[in-house]
């Protein structure tokens, strides 16, 4: 076997059952980027980010995503559609087999950490099949430095094999993909898939069971901004609601952007990147994210214009989900090391494409549970012709399906914190539609969100008048700096007033029928903030 790269001297692939030909340590972004250039499967953009196809999987597959059921996870674990569960013997067998399909190929290993706040550090050693998902965890996972590197054993393995494919008739498998966790090997094993965001929620899912489960802690599928005060905002929310658009403000300073731990008396991020959603980015509306695509960053499934190489921000045409991985340094004020104190702002984004909840709202803390625990956004039907009716979620604190514990852990978690800082505000905010539904409003102006959040940050929504929403309960502010204030309420924005009242209704039911499963584990003050539904409302 052939070794290039730094190493700790200690680390033994052969010992692994690795007996690969030739092993790349810990590569810089510039030779990743060259070697996948080389082997013809990428291309540079015009600012030097490395341009590549995620092949068939361009988002990740929850139906193929497993947990190993055994001593660790058999009763702590919520197993159902989410935590689906996998056989130890078959996870065995599926690790030699991927072990024996790496045998004789050339592989890419990189030695890096999670957890910025050192207390709680996990060290990952990743082993990719391809140079480009070796730059992304080079990116997106924390990066230990040389002389940490030549020391470091880790303590979670992830072997990414995107060419192999299980035979779900012997392999247990849905399907030739997989991404199957096992916490008493502490490894991570995926096959059959490139698409690196199975690697990054990989070992979210990991920090999601072992922070609550082992130290109280409350991990969060947020992102996190420090003010120059320190103050700390956190901004919690599904898929393209707002997290990493709406934490990178040149004001602040960027912790994170998806996913952190809340600690006694730290925030900090599991990660030590950024994956950012690229679809209609321009450099006028979102210019830190747009200036982070550079040599070092990684972008994937976008398209040129034509006999160009300049990236086409607006094609989806290989995919909606087209992403830019970089790491945080990138951003220009981004926090190093990434943490910092307690949050002083807790914003819940919410995408909501009925056009009903209001642009902000102050919560009350039943109402933040209430909302932690819902989860509500939409999807809209992107651009399917026809299709007008935008889906409605609900996602337990906000990111159910990377939750390996029952969402009412993490509820009770941010209960507790809650009441030990009273002095926390928490906000709602509607980063989706105003003016009517999906069709027929429009999506609120990412500068008046961002207007919004800024007030609220810098306290001048405090002093003034607020009134409560007549279904949601939730409170209103009577007027916001630089936001003008008739789209504050949004019953104002809809032209025809019963149709806003309808749909409102409408709306409360879907949050009481969902909240239906979590009832009997929920207490009556959270119950009294579910939104009013009129006993009559069809
Ligand atoms: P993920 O969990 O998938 O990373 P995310 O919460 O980080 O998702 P973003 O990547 O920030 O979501 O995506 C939000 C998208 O919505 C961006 O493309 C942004 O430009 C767009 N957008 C439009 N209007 C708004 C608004 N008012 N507030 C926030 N985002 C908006
Ligand atoms: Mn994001």
């Amino acid at each position: 076997m052939q070794e290039y790269g730094k190493k700790n001297p200690k680390a033994d692939l052969a010992g692994m059952g690795l007996h690969v030909s030739v092993a790349h340590w810990n590569l810089s972004s510039e030779a990743l980027t060259q070697k996948t250039i080389e082997l013809g499967q990428g291309v540079l953009n015009d600012s030097g980010a490395l341009c590549v196809n995620t092949g068939k999987f361009t988002g990740r597959s929850p139906k193929d995503k497993f947990t190993v059921k055994d001593a660790i996870t058999e009763k702590s674990v919520d197993w159902g559609d989410v935590n689906i569960p996998f056989s130890p013997e078959a996870f065995d067998k599926l690790y030699d087999k991927v072990c024996a399909y790496f045998s004789g190929k050339e592989v890419w290993v990189r030695d890096s950490y999670a957890c910025a706040d050192p207390e709680y550090r996990l060290n990952i050693r990743v082993i990719n099949e391809i140079p480009w998902a070796n730059l992304f965890c080079r990116d997106l996972f924390l990066r230990p430095t040389d002389a940490e590197i030549e020391t470091q054993e880790p303590d979670w393995l992830i072997l990414q094999a995107p060419g192999f494919l299980a035979d779900p008739a012997t392999d247990g498998t849905r399907q030739g993909n997989f991404t199957i966790v096992n916490f008493t090997r502490k490894v991570i094993l995926i096959g059959g898939s490139a698409y690196t965001g199975e690697i990054k929620k990989g070992i979210f899912g990991v920090l999601n069971f072992l922070l609550p489960h082992n130290h109280k802690v409350l991990s969060m599928h947020c992102s996190a901004n420090e003010g120059r005060d320190g103050d700390v905002a956190l901004f919690f929310g599904l898929s393209g609601t707002g997290k990493t658009t709406l934490s990178a403000d040149p004001e602040r300073a960027l912790i994170g952007d998806d996913e952190h731990g809340w600690a006694d008396g730290s925030v900090f991020n599991f990660e030590g990147g950024c994956y950012a959603k690229c679809i209609d980015l321009s450099a006028e509306k979102e210019p830190q994210i747009f200036n982070a695509i550079r040599p070092g960053a990684l972008l994937e499934n976008i398209t040129f214009i034509e006999g160009t190489n300049q990236v086409n921000y607006k094609d989806a045409s290989i995919t909606e989900n087209t992403r830019a991985a970089y790491p945080i340094y990138h951003i220009e004020n981004a926090k190093e090391p990434s943490y910092g104190k307690d949050p002083k702002n807790i914003f819940f984004l919410t995408c909501d494409a009925f056009g009903i909840l209001p642009p902000i709202s102050k919560l009350t803390k039943e109402q933040a549970m209430y909302h932690f625990i819902s989860g509500y956004t939409a999807k809209v039907a992107g651009t399917e012709v026809g299709v007008t009716e935008p889906q409605t979620t609900f996602s337990a604190c906000f990111g159910r399906v990377f939750l390996p514990l029952h969402p009412i852990r993490y509820a009770e978690l941010l209960g507790k914190k809650l009441e030990e800082h009273p002095e926390v505000n928490v906000w709602l905010i509607n980063t989706g539609w105003s003016g009517g539904v999906y069709g027929t409003g429009k999506r609120i102006s990412l500068k008046y969100t961002r207007s919004i959040i800024t007030a609220a940050m810098n306290g001048k929504l405090s002093g003034i008048n607020y009134a409560p929403h007549p279904v949601f309960g939730i409170l209103i502010p009577e007027s916001c700096p630089e936001v003008p204030s008739e789209i504050l309420d949004p019953r104002n924005t809809w032209s025809d007033k019963e149709a806003y009242d309808k749909k409102a209704q409408e709306l409360a039911a879907l949050f009481v029928k969902n909240f239906e499963k979590y009832a009997s584990q929920a207490n009556d003050e959270i119950l009294s903030a579910a939104p009013k539904v009129m006993a009559n409302a069809d």
